[in-house]
């Protein structure tokens, strides 16, 4: 008898005694009680194996000869909108054969699992997007059995991403935590917008040793590459890498510079007189916004900064500038020519707190430039600077390098898109 819903509509009467069966849609079991535990605030559904028999794991035979049964009892989904159990016996047969006790495989609840397979599943999808902590709340179950869930479907799903496709590779590191100086680094697939692996440490021997677990081939494949302003990472790319360009990426272009931009507000707030300090107070975050994202109150407000401290301005004027190149700039030889006349307009005007940027553009000229050729990246790494960001905070800072790494290829591995 065909025991599992059909994709058709159907009805049962409410004193069937298939209907329980049929809804809870494990073909393994007959359901043969229904029971509220209000104690517990739990359905308990009680099971019965549709099987008097079970095959041995070791040799094939099939055995009906019981050895011994316990009571499990193991969650399932919600049933509306009640938390679930199912109380199921666990049984262990003798194998004529091998004249060895075993335990019997169900197809729904892996073995010494605490609740079945779709479950297990339910709960993985509950812990996208959010802690740990708020879905053992939200389905009272311990912590640990919803960490070890999520972890245990994350390594599954993860293991292993495709290499075949890549051809442009993103490079990036991140703090774990926010001043500990404690960075991983996260290589991505630019073209398919996932994160391909997090490595424990941003050096170049780790990245050589990485990638030396690709293939030639898979190395020869990559054309691209988009990278933080960071030496080692070059010399390991232009190392292992032989037919990538390297472009810095924007992103950081953009980071290192509101950085300069920063320290160089401060500078001019520590110089101006007191009365203009309490004028310049709050300007921090307006002055590195990007200029069209600024709200009128917000723009007013820098306005009236700008009044009190024209240095202040000279130095938005010319962040602006800058961004408009990256964002305007059709071709590699315009941006050239843009940046060469900013350095100048820089240099010219004598903003000193800009002289470190202009270093660092010099140092990078190529490398920066290279990113006018077809725009590499940026969309993506920024929005995956922000994810990460989210699942650091979801973690309150990781300590267990492993989880955290597993949380980034589930939570940015492109196919399915962020809650
Ligand atoms: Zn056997």
């Amino acid at each position: 008898m065909e025991r599992s819903i059909s994709s058709e509509s159907w009805q049962v009467n409410a004193d069937d005694p298939e209907a329980l069966t049929a809804l809870l849609d494990l073909p393994e079991f007959t359901v043969t009680r229904l029971e509220y535990d209000a104690h517990l605030d739990l359905l308990l559904l009680m099971c019965h194996p549709q099987y008097d028999v079970a095959v041995c794991p070791t040799c094939d035979t099939v055995s009906a000869q019981l050895h011994d049964t316990t009571e499990r009892r193991v969650r399932d989904l919600p049933w509306a909108g009640k938390r679930c159990a199912l109380v199921l016996p666990a049984r262990r047969f003798k194998c004529a054969r091998c004249q060895r006790p075993f335990t019997e495989r169900l197809a729904a609840i892996a073995p010494q699992a605490r609740s079945t397979r779709r479950y297990a599943d339910y709960l993985f999808e509950q812990c996208r997007g959010t802690t740990i902590q708020a879905v053992h709340r939200r389905e009272g179950l311990g912590y640990k059995a919803v960490e070890g869930v999520y972890y245990r479907l994350a390594a599954q799903r993860h293991s292993a991403p495709t290499l075949t496709t890549v051809r442009r590779l993103g490079i990036d590191e991140i703090a774990l935590k926010k001043g500990h100086g404690q960075y991983v680094l996260v290589l991505s697939d630019l073209d398919h917008g996932r994160v391909l692996t997090v490595l424990p440490e941003r050096t170049k021997a780790a990245l050589e040793a990485y990638l030396a677990t690709w293939t030639a081939d898979q190395r020869a494949a990559i054309t691209d590459v988009a990278l933080d302003l960071w030496e080692p990472y070059h010399l390991a790319v232009q190392a292992c890498l032989p037919n990538a360009q390297i472009t810095a990426d924007r992103f950081h272009v953009m980071q290192n510079l509101n950085e300069r931009v920063t320290e160089a507000r401060r500078a001019i707030q520590r110089a101006a007189p007191d009365e203009e300090k309490a004028q310049l107070k709050g300007c921090r975050w307006l002055l590195v916004k990007n200029r069209d994202d600024l709200t009128v109150e917000e723009q007013a407000k820098l306005e009236a900064m700008f009044a009190v401290s024209p240095a202040l301005q000279r130095l938005h004027d010319l962040k602006e500038a800058f961004r408009d190149v990256f964002e305007t700039a059709p071709d590699r030889p315009t941006a050239l020519e843009q940046l060469t006349e900013w350095v100048q307009d820089v240099e010219q005007r004598g903003v000193s707190g800009l002289t470190a940027f202009v270093a660092t553009l010099r140092n990078w000229w190529e490398v920066i430039l290279n990113y006018f050729h077809d725009r590499l990246s940026s969309g993506f790494v920024e929005g995956m600077n922000n994810k990460l960001k989210l699942i650091k905070r979801l973690a309150y800072g990781y300590r267990n390098f492993s989880h955290f790494r597993l949380r980034v290829l589930v939570e940015c591995d492109g196919g399915l898109e962020s809650h």
